[in-house]
Parts: C-alpha cells; structure tokens; sequence
C-alpha cells in the first residue's frame, strides 16, 4: 500500500508537470489577442498541471519520509541457509548466525526459525 501511494505521487508529479510544460508550449503557440479563450484555457490546463505534479510531489515526500527503508527493529530476521547446511545468516544484515543464536549478533533481530 505505501509504495503504491509513492508510485502514484511520482506518476503524479511526473504527469503533472508533463501536462502543464505542454500546455504551456500550447499557450505559448496560440496568440493571446487573437485567441483569448484558448490561451486561457491552455493557462488553466497548465495551472492544473502544476497543481497535481504538486500534490504528486507532497505525497511522494510524505510517502518517502514516513517509510524508511529499514523494516521496523522487532521485525524477526529469517534464518536462510547456505547449500552446505553448515552455516546461517541474517535475512536482514547478511551476517552468519550460530545455530544456538536467538538474536542476530549484528543487527539485533529476532531469528525466527523456518
Ligand atoms: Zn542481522
């Protein structure tokens, strides 16, 4: 759900600004005096473009910033062994476990054992 909402803040920003630069440019090839109404309705198409590549930009940050990268600390760590058997390591950080560890010695998680 939350890297929804950050893909739909960039597709947003993106779309956005795309629809303003290019009603801009339309603005820009019509004359104002001659054709007030399509200017105005060019300007206002950009404004809006503006406006969603705006809020696409504020949800994309909001988004971003209220969703670290990093899982939550009590998130366990998954024990994945290696062809051999011999040895475990950490879902998380990658660092070897002992088969008596309960937590993983680098990163502190939990190990839940498959
Ligand atoms: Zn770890």
């Amino acid at each position: 759900m939350k890297a929804d909402a950050l893909a739909l803040g960039v597709i947003m920003l993106v779309g956005g600004l795309g629809l303003a630069l290019w009603a801009e440019e339309q603005a820009d090839s019509v004359t104002r005096i001659v054709y007030p109404e399509e200017y105005d309705n060019y300007k206002s198409l950009a404004l809006i473009g503006y406006l969603v590549g705006a809020l696409g930009a504020g949800i994309a940050v909001y988004e971003f910033a209220s969703n670290p990268a990093k899982p939550s600390p009590r998130s366990p760590a998954i024990l994945t062994s290696t062809p051999t058997g011999q040895k475990t390591f950490c879902s998380y950080c990658g660092a070897g476990f002992r088969p008596i560890d309960v937590r993983c010695p680098a990163c502190g998680r939990k190990v839940l054992r498959e």
